[in-house]
C-alpha cells in the first residue's frame, strides 16, 4: 500500500525547504504520486505566496526532480491558486501559461480593507477579528456567505482541478463562537456550494491540516459535510498541505478511516498523469499494476 499528496508547499512559498527535500522524504514514507502546489503569486504584498518571479524557476526545478527520481515516485507541478475576482484565479494567463499538470483553486482572501488591503480569513484570528469588525460590521453570517458565495463563483469561473480545503473558514468559528453548523442558513451555505461542486466536476480536497496543527478536530471538510458529498458521489482527494517534509502524509491513517466509514471506497489521485481512483483503506491506496 501506498499514499499520494497533492497539496504541498515548499520554500518557493511558505514551506521550509527545498523541493527535493520533500521527495525523498516522500520516497521515505511510500508516498508513490507526490505534488507540489505553492501558492501562486498575488499582485500585492503577501507573506505566503510565490514571487512571480520565481515561478519558472519553480516549473524548471520540479521538472528537473521528476526525471531525477522517476524510477521511485510519480511527481506532479501544480498551484494552490487563490480566486480573486478580476485579480486572480487559475484562467489567469499568469497561471495557464505555465502548463501545469493541476491546479488547487482555494479561498484565503474575502474582501478588502477601506485601504484596499486584501483581508485573509485564514490567518491570526485577530486579523480576522479586525477585519469582520471593519469591513463586515461584524456581520458574522455576511462573512461566512460571503466566502462560499467566493467558492462558489470560483467553481463556475475558474473551475480548478481540485477544490482545496473548503471550509477553512471555520477556524475562526473555534468551540461555535459565532454560529452552530448546524444553523440553516450555514447548511443551505454548503448544500449549494456542493452541488455546484457537483456540477463542475471538479474534485474536492479532504485536507488534514487543521488536525495536525490542532486549528480543528475535524479534517476540512468536516464529517458531515463528507457525508453529504457521499450521497452526492462527488470525487474527493486526500491530501495533507504539507509544509515541513514530516507533514506529508500527516493524519492520513485516521482520516482514511473516517472515509472508509462514511462509506468512499475511492480517491481520485493522478497515475501516470492522469486522474484516476483508486482504493483507500487506512493502510493506504492501492496502486494500480501498471504504475
Ligand atoms: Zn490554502
Ligand atoms: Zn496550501
Amino acid at each position: 500500500m501506498s499514499w499520494s499528496n497533492l497539496h504541498s508547499h515548499c520554500f518557493y512559498c511558505d514551506g521550509k525547504f527545498e523541493p527535493e527535500r520533500y521527495i525523498r522524504r516522500a520516497i521515505d514514507m511510500k508516498v508513490f504520486s507526490y505534488g507540489f502546489s505553492s501558492h501562486a503569486p498575488v499582485p500585492f504584498e503577501c507573506g505566503w505566496s510565490m514571487r512571480s518571479q520565481d515561478t519558472l524557476n519553480y516549473v524548471n526545478e520540479i521538472s528537473i526532480l521528476k526525471q531525477k527520481y522517476a524510477d521511485q515516485i510519480q511527481v506532479y507541478t501544480g498551484m494552490e491558486v487563490d480566486y480573486i475576482p478580476g485579480v486572480i484565479s487559475v484562467q489567469h494567463p499568469s497561471i495557464r501559461n505555465l502548463d501545469l499538470d493541476y491546479t488547487i483553486g482555494s479561498i484565503h482572501f474575502i474582501d478588502q480593507d477601506r485601504h484596499g488591503n486584501p483581508w485573509e480569513i485564514d490567518g491570526k484570528h485577530s486579523t480576522f477579528l479586525h477585519g469582520l469588525n471593519t469591513i463586515f460590521k461584524n456581520d458574522i453570517m455576511q462573512v461566512v456567505k460571503r466566502y462560499f458565495q467566493l467558492t462558489r463563483a470560483m467553481v463556475r469561473e475558474a473551475c480548478p482541478d481540485i477544490i482545496g480545503h473548503l471550509d477553512k473558514i471555520k477556524i475562526q468559528n473555534r468551540e461555535n463562537k459565532f454560529y452552530h453548523e448546524f444553523s440553516r442558513w450555514y447548511q443551505y451555505e454548503i448544500m449549494h456550494t456542493l452541488e455546484e461542486i457537483k456540477a463542475s466536476g471538479a474534485i474536492l480536497e479532504v485536507n488534514t491540516r487543521g488536525i495536525y496543527k490542532k486549528k480543528t478536530v475535524h479534517t476540512y471538510p468536516g464529517r458531515w459535510i463528507l457525508d453529504q458529498v457521499r450521497k452526492m458521489k462527488i470525487p474527493i482527494t486526500l491530501n495533507s498541505d504539507a509544509h515541513h517534509p514530516e507533514e506529508i502524509i500527516n493524519c492520513f491513517e485516521k482520516a482514511a478511516y473516517m472515509l472508509n466509514e462514511i462509506g468512499f471506497k475511492y480517491v481520485r489521485v493522478l497515475v501516470n498523469g492522469k486522474w484516476t481512483d483508486v482504493e483507500l483503506d487506512p493502510t493506504g491506496l492501492k496502486i494500480p499494476e501498471y504504475a
